[in-house]
């Protein structure tokens, strides 16, 4: 029944994948099979002090990290995050992240972390947005981990694009942006933030800085979905 409503649905208002732009047929979720199948994967998680850890290795804790894909902004695949943050297409977010995290439980990235937290948006871009990517992938992960979602840190301030900015510029930013109202109710525990992508890793580090400054004893690791080619 499902199956026939998707295709009654797709007749009406066809869904097309946004990595190639084909329309999907009604078992494709999303994405097409065949852009599924190419997702350009990091497979970070699989390697000691990989890339994404090294981004900072020396600026603060981080236990673990890694994100799902490689993001290029000149490449087909960067048009999924276009679709999660501009496009009002979070739920592709956390359908990706879903399954991304189910390959993080397998090989054990879960192990040791009590909850997931997402980095916020400032209340202005959330009421101009509607909604939080970072929110919808965080859920994603959450699920394939059984793990619950903490919304609990809050940017205090709004801080403007980072895209057109040098390293330190981006890092000056985001510096003292982030929040949180009950320090104590994190001590002691393993937290994994996430973000929908990581660049320079500016964003992340302010947030870990931060819960690292006021939160006794926490443990930190990262995930994004995306990960940033430099240069
Ligand atoms: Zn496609």
């Amino acid at each position: 029944m499902l199956s026939l409503f998707r295709q009654i649905c797709d007749l009406l208002v066809p869904r097309t994948c946004p990595v190639c732009g084909k329309q999907l047929s009604a078992h494709e979720q999303y994405l097409c099979t065949r852009c599924l199948a190419g997702l350009p994967l990091t497979r970070l998680h699989l390697h000691d002090f990989n890339a994404m850890e090294q981004l900072f290795a020396g600026k603060t804790p981080i236990e673990r990290a890694a994100g799902c894909f490689w993001y290029e902004r000149a490449n087909r695949y960067s048009q999924i995050l276009q679709s999660i943050k501009y496009r009002k297409m979070p739920a592709l977010g956390e359908w990706l992240a879903r399954q991304y995290g189910r390959d993080l439980a397998a090989a054990g990235f879960f192990e040791g972390i009590d909850a997931v937290i997402p980095i916020p948006l400032h209340s202005s871009k959330l009421a101009r947005r509607g909604y939080n990517q970072s929110l919808y992938i965080a859920r994603g992960l959450a699920s394939a981990a059984s793990l619950p979602v903490l919304d609990v840190v809050t940017a205090a301030k709004p801080h403007s694009s980072q895209t057109r900015k040098g390293n330190y510029a981006r890092y000056l930013n985001v510096r003292g942006i982030f929040a949180i109202a009950h320090p104590e109710k994190l001590a002691g525990k393993h937290v994994l933030l996430v973000d929908d992508v990581v660049t320079t890793g500016a964003t992340l580090l302010s947030c870990a800085e931060m819960l690292h400054a006021h939160v006794d004893g926490i443990k930190i690791s990262l995930a994004t979905l995306a990960v940033a080619r430099l240069g």
